[in-house]
């Protein structure tokens, strides 16, 4: 598979999954991300176009997250049925930075594109990740999409 060069994500979508993810707190908020992965043309872009809540089923989930198996399952049947492509995941970081926390990287989900929110207080942003390898999260530009 070739290399993500970067992920393209609307104002309002940005502004929709951060509202999403604060209305969560002080729990972390976790999901899925819908789009198109251009692999064909050489460009290496994805493109986010939506995204859909997983509960939240960690036991801390004020500090970490993992996949509720139901919604899971539930989310990706929907996905095939509809036709919709999962492009990655996105979770958020009710108290730090939008850089990878350990546990991110202990965590082995084996999708390719990862987006983190952070919630840090006067500092909300999103930060995009293609994930190589357990422990390589190579930092993806975001591109400003209509
Ligand atoms: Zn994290």
């Amino acid at each position: 598979m070739g290399q993500i060069t970067s992920v393209g994500l609307s104002q309002a979508l940005e502004n929709n999954l951060l509202s999403t993810c604060q209305r969560r707190l002080p729990y972390e908020t976790c999901g899925v991300l819908y789009g198109t992965e251009y692999k064909s043309d050489g460009s290496g872009k994805v493109i986010v176009d939506g995204f859909i809540v997983i509960r939240n089923n960690s036991s801390s989930a004020t500090n970490s997250f993992s996949f509720h198996p139901e919604d899971w399952i539930g989310v990706y049947f929907q996905a095939q049925k509809n036709q919709r492509n999962i492009v990655g995941f996105f979770h958020s970081h009710p108290q730090g930075t939008a850089l990878p926390s350990i546990r991110d990287e202990q965590d082995s989900i084996p999708w390719r594109t990862y987006l983190i929110v952070s919630l840090t207080k006067g500092n909300k942003m999103i930060a995009a990740y293609q994930r190589s390898s357990p422990h390589q999260w190579v930092s993806l530009p975001i591109l400003r999409e209509l």
